[in-house]
């Protein structure tokens, strides 16, 4: 396993597709896992905070994400139990706009099986975000639909959207999501990780 986060963290594939990006920045790779981790949380890619400071969802994404999942920063950082395996192991960059380029695709088809036959241990996956719903379970349907369809795939796999602040006005509008999708995420959380 250390090989393995050894050779993603020295991964540099996409280091022209960076250069042009509008951030032009080098790769990062933000690898954070072990094979004892009972409970993944895959999402999108790091963000530049989280390129900055090597630690993933390290960010106020990060603090609405470990309030869903009933988990303190601690408990969340902790790799003996938790994997945090994104769809791009890097910061996309920026485009001219402003906004957030897609994960690049050749780090899930590079590294994703490999990360996943590792994880033997998982007992529960939280896919947050699009990318990470359509990649894992092949659906083709939107983030509304895909986390409103929750029950089709726990207590196993959790479907979320991003906890972007973009996303309040989603959760305003879905209050279902916090009144009956989180109680029984945290429950089946804190099942796999004292159990
Ligand atoms: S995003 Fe993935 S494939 Fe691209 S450089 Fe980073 S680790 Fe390598």
């Amino acid at each position: 396993m250390s090989d393995l986060t050894a050779e993603i963290r020295a991964c540099r594939l996409c280091a022209e597709r960076f250069a042009a990006t509008h951030t032009a920045h080098a790769p990062r790779p933000v690898a954070w896992f072990s094979p004892s981790a009972r409970l993944l949380i895959t999402g999108q890619a790091p963000g530049l905070r989280v390129h900055q400071s090597g630690k993933p969802f390290d960010d106020p994404s990060g603090d609405r994400l470990r309030d869903w999942l009933g988990l303190s920063a601690c408990e969340f950082y902790d790799k003996s139990r938790v994997a945090i395996v994104p769809m791009a192991f890097c910061f996309p960059g920026y485009d001219a706009k402003g906004s957030d380029l897609p994960p690049p695709r050749i780090c899930g088809s590079t590294w994703h099986e490999r990360v996943m036959q590792a994880l033997e241990n998982v007992r529960l996956t939280v896919l947050v975000g699009g990318y990470a719903h359509k990649y894992h379970l092949g659906v083709k349907t939107g983030v509304t639909q895909t986390v409103q369809a929750w029950r089709d795939h726990a207590p196993r796999i959790f479907t979320l959207p991003h906890p972007s602040w973009r996303n309040t006005a989603w959760l305003k509008k879905h209050p279902w999501f916090e009144a009956d999708v989180l109680p029984e995420l945290r429950a089946q959380i804190q099942r796999v990780i004292h159990d």
